[in-house]
């Protein structure tokens, strides 16, 4: 066992602080990473921290510092990323087909999560990590780790809604919040060569919006936007948390259409069954990205030279970060520099 510095929540609701535990030594197909940058995503402060010792964390770059006798895929050097999971129980249908975050068996989140053999997860707010080669990312040379660990969660979470309803050229799609999910949407969106609106609540982000690639803005806060947007979009997708009308934003969708939710509301919102009948409009969701999808997502990254705008801060930083997001003060994520949890005695 490798003693591990982290950060965690030591009771609930606490404020995350210093916090030390043990990582396993990488067994045959391991990979030792050592954890360079880790993004803060808001799901990250959604999780209930009630449970003793949790490390968050699933935005994570790093460099390869060791390998297990049998890996093949890395090598001593090698940038690599880790996102939502670490594993998952390999033999059900979704695994085999390369959807292992919609396992029906057993997926081994990142953390506040089980191994497979019951062991508990910790995350990337830590100085290093030991992963299972397949559940290892590599990151494209070109792109930086800071820029890029945000893709591991935020780039996938809406990288693979924009394929699976085929986003591209001639389709019109629409990314509801501007936040670390919606600024990867719209540049994902953009370099598939879709036509891009952004609605956000205000327009005090109009100009990023264009900057990241959007060919329209709205604000969701002035009722003109509804109207002069009816029937309008091919593909909407939700990043907000936030209680919104949803049945609002059916209006917006033309006939065999979709939107799709990827952020989760605390709350059950009603739907109204006539908009989505009226125009065969779906309704539906989408949780993360599979192993190869998440590899394909970076691999197009790098192509296009796609990576996150991020504020980097020190981990000592991290709770003033949370407080932040919370209040949608970010432009547009978070990621900590993990030289300053090393540094601290
Ligand atoms: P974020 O950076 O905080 O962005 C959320 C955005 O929502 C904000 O930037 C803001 O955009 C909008 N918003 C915030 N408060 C609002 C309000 N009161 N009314 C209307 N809009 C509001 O969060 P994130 O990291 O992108 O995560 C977004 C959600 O996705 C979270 O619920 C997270 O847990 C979830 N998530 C889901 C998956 C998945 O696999 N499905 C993966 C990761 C995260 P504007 O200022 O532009 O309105
Ligand atoms: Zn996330
Ligand atoms: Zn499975």
């Amino acid at each position: 066992m490798s003693k591990t510095k982290g950060y965690a929540a030591l009771t609930a609701k606490a404020p995350l602080a210093p916090y030390s535990f043990e990582r396993r030594e990488p067994r045959d197909h391991d990979v030792a990473i050592d954890i360079k940058f880790c993004g803060i995503c808001h799901s990250d402060i959604h999780q209930a921290r009630n449970e003793w010792g949790e490390v968050p964390g699933h935005e994570i770059a790093g460099v390869v510092t060791a390998v297990g006798g049998k890996v093949t895929r890395y090598k001593v050097g090698d940038k690599v990323g880790v996102g939502c999971f670490v594993d998952s129980c390999r033999t059900c249908a979704e695994c085999k087909n390369g959807l292992e975050q919609y396992c029906s068996v057993h997926t081994a989140w990142t953390y506040n999560g089980r191994e497979i053999d019951e062991t508990p997860t910790y995350g990337g707010y830590s100085e290093k990590i030991v992963v299972d080669e397949n559940y290892v990312l590599r990151i494209p040379e070109n792109l930086p780790l800071d820029k890029a660990a945000p893709l591991l969660c935020a780039g996938i979470t809406l990288y693979s809604p924009l394929k699976h309803w085929n986003a591209g050229p001639g389709k019109k799609v629409a990314i509801i919040g501007l936040g670390g999910l919606g600024h990867m949407g719209v540049k994902l969106a953009h370099a598939l060569g879709a036509e891009v609106t952004v609605l956000s609540h205000s327009l005090k982000k109009k100009d990023d919006g264009k900057r990241l690639g959007a060919d329209r803005f709205y604000a969701t806060s002035d009722p003109e936007t509804f109207t002069q947007l009816a029937g309008y979009f091919d593909l909407i997708i939700n990043t907000v948390s936030a209680e919104i009308d949803w049945n609002q934003y059916f209006a917006l969708l033309k006939l065999d259409s979709a939107m799709v939710l990827v952020g989760v509301p605390e709350k059950k919102i009603p739907v109204g069954a006539m908009p989505l009948v009226a125009r065969r409009r779906s309704l539906a969701g989408s949780s993360i990205g599979g192993i190869k999808e998440t590899q394909e997502m970076l691999d197009f990254c790098g192509k296009h030279g796609i990576t996150s705008d991020i504020e980097v801060i020190p981990i000592q930083k991290v709770n003033e970060a949370y407080e932040r997001v919370q209040k949608s003060d970010v432009r547009y994520r978070f990621v900590i520099d993990m030289a300053s949890l090393k540094a601290q005695s």
